[in-house]
This record gives structure tokens, C-alpha cells and sequence, in this order.
């Protein structure tokens, strides 16, 4: 079983052997305190459980944590998870073993399992939503660091004297191609933005000029950022996930202008940027296969 925690969102999952979602479920969690995230996990998990019989059960939280002990050490969307020994009061609650993952490295394993980035050895996976999220696989293994916050593509510091960001940092690349950026900047230009970033997509595909600047200044963004990580670590894809993926191909040929004015050709040639496939069942399939993968003998 898969579950993926978000900040608003928590889903779960059952999956078969070839990792293929049978059954979701879904509920909000916003405002939840650890206990209610606890009770809603085992709610999800029976509801979908049935009648079958759960080998282990794999989350993604977002935030900072010890796969090898199942703490959550920092997590800045749920504040009251930070410090929880979530996979041994889950195991306890459901009685199987659990694996507590980083959310996003959760997807980027199930996009590169399952989905987009597929059969590729280096793939970075981007989510684009309230903040810029990512996960690395390398040499075709989630590459994780010694402290386990690696992938950590939205604080990649990008134009020293931008913005300051949520970490402190300034201009960091979260601070542009984020959703939430997309339509801060939005409306401070006057663009229509209630709806959220894809709002903002609408606007700019039917010819709204400051839509278009806002996502193609996203795009620049990303692209500035993907040089930098093709010419460090030769990047065969950037998986491209989150709200804002959705908006994609309006970002897409900024971010390939910039990038091609950047980064070395032969790493280039290979070099693909591809939209996520699995979208919102990325995340229980990655962390259904982390939690099989931790089963493994
Ligand atoms: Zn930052």
C-alpha cells in the first residue's frame, strides 16, 4: 500500500504486484495535528485494505526524514510532525511494517518506476506546487545524501539578489517557478489569478501579455536551473510534475531557450525534458515500491 501525505491532501492506495493503483482513497488533512494525520492514515489504509491482505505500507511526508528509523526530523508544512517517530507509531497502529519517505522523493521514484522517467539513469524529478519540490535518481537508484535531503532543487540558489525565500536564502528558484510564485507575480501585474496558477495559464493562452511574461519568466527559471544540473550530473530527463505541470507547455520553450544557451551539447543530445504521467498516483506508487523495496530480504 502507498500513501502520499501532502499539505492539504492525504492519499492512499492499493496497489498489486506490478505497483497498478486497485484502489484510492483521499481525504483533507489541512489544520490536522499528528494524532488526526495518524487516525486519518488508518482510516484510509482500512478503507482501501478490504478484505485484502497488507504486506507493508509506504508514506510520503513532506519534509525532512530517516528512512532507517521512520523519523519525521523537519517537516515546515505540518508543523506538528517534526520530531515524530512516524513509522513505529504506524506500524503499531496498523500492525504491518511501515517505510517513511520524503513526499517528493516518493514520486520521483514512482515517475522513474512507472512513469516518465522510465528506463533513464539520471533523472531528476520536479514537482511544481505551493513550493518547488524535487528527487534524484542517479545511476538508477534514489540518491538520497548522507543526511537524506538531497534533490532539494527549489532552494538552488539562482539570482543573488532576488526575493527573500521561506529558507532565508534569497532568489532561490522556488521564489519563480513555484506555483504559488506564479501567481503572487500574477497579480501584481494585474493578472486574474483566483483560480490558482492554471488561472493564470488560462489567461496567458488566450493572449493576456502579462500571463504570458509571468509563465514564461517561470520558465527561464527552470531553465537556468536545469543548465546548471545537466552539466553537473549529465541529467538524461527532468521529470516535470505539480500543479503547475499542467501549464507546461507554456513554460517548456523558455526553459529549453535557456537551458540550450547553457549547458554542454553532448549531455544536451541526450537530455529530455518530459511532463510527469502518473500526476497525483505518483506518489503512492513511489512509496509503495520504497516500502516493498524495505520488505525485500
Ligand atoms: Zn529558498
Amino acid at each position: 500500500m502507498g500513501a502520499d501525505l501532502g499539505g492539504s491532501n492525504l492519499r492512499v492506495a492499493l496497489l498489486d504486484a506490478e505497483h497498478r493503483v486497485v484502489c484510492r482513497w483521499r481525504c483533507a488533512v489541512k489544520e490536522l495535528a499528528v494524532e488526526g494525520v495518524r487516525e486519518a492514515l488508518h482510516r484510509g489504509v482500512r478503507a482501501v485494505a478490504g478484505s485484502e491482505a497488507i504486506q507493508g505500507v509506504g508514506v510520503g511526508v513532506p519534509g525532512l526524514v530517516e528512512p532507517s528509523t521512520g523519523t519525521v526530523r523537519v517537516a515546515p508544512n505540518l508543523v506538528g510532525l517534526s520530531g515524530v517517530a512516524l513509522g513505529p507509531d504506524l506500524e503499531r497502529d496498523l500492525g504491518v511494517p511501515v517505510r517513511v519517505e520524503n513526499d517528493v522523493n516518493a514520486i520521483a521514484v514512482g515517475e522513474w518506476a512507472r512513469g516518465a522517467g522510465r528506463g533513464a539513469r539520471a533523472v531528476l524529478v520536479i514537482t511544481l506546487g505551493t513550493g518547488v519540490g524535487g528527487g534524484l535518481i542517479l545511476d538508477g537508484s534514489l540518491y538520497r545524501g548522507p543526511d537524506g535531503s538531497a534533490g532539494e532543487v527549489g532552494h538552488m540558489p539562482l539570482y543573488p539578489q532576488g526575493p527573500r525565500c521561506a529558507c532565508g536564502a534569497r532568489g532561490c528558484l522556488e521564489m519563480y517557478a513555484s506555483a504559488t510564485a506564479v501567481v503572487r507575480a500574477a497579480q501584481e501585474r494585474g493578472v486574474p489569478a483566483e483560480g490558482g496558477a492554471l488561472s493564470v495559464a488560462c489567461a496567458a493562452r488566450s493572449g493576456h501579455r502579462a500571463a504570458r511574461e509571468v509563465l514564461a519568466r517561470a520558465g527561464r527559471a527552470l531553465g537556468v536551473a536545469a543548465a546548471g544540473l545537466v552539466n553537473l550530473l549529465n541529467l538524461e530527463r527532468i521529470v516535470v510534475g505539480g500543479g503547475l505541470a499542467g501549464a507546461w507547455d507554456l513554460l517548456e520553450p523558455h526553459a529549453r531557450r535557456e537551458l540550450e544557451r547553457r549547458a554542454f551539447s553532448a549531455p544536451l543530445e541526450r537530455f529530455r525534458w518530459v511532463p510527469w504521467q502518473l500526476g497525483d498516483d505518483a506518489g503512492v506508487v513511489g512509496a509503495s515500491i520504497l516500502a516493498r523495496e524495505s520488505l525485500a530480504p
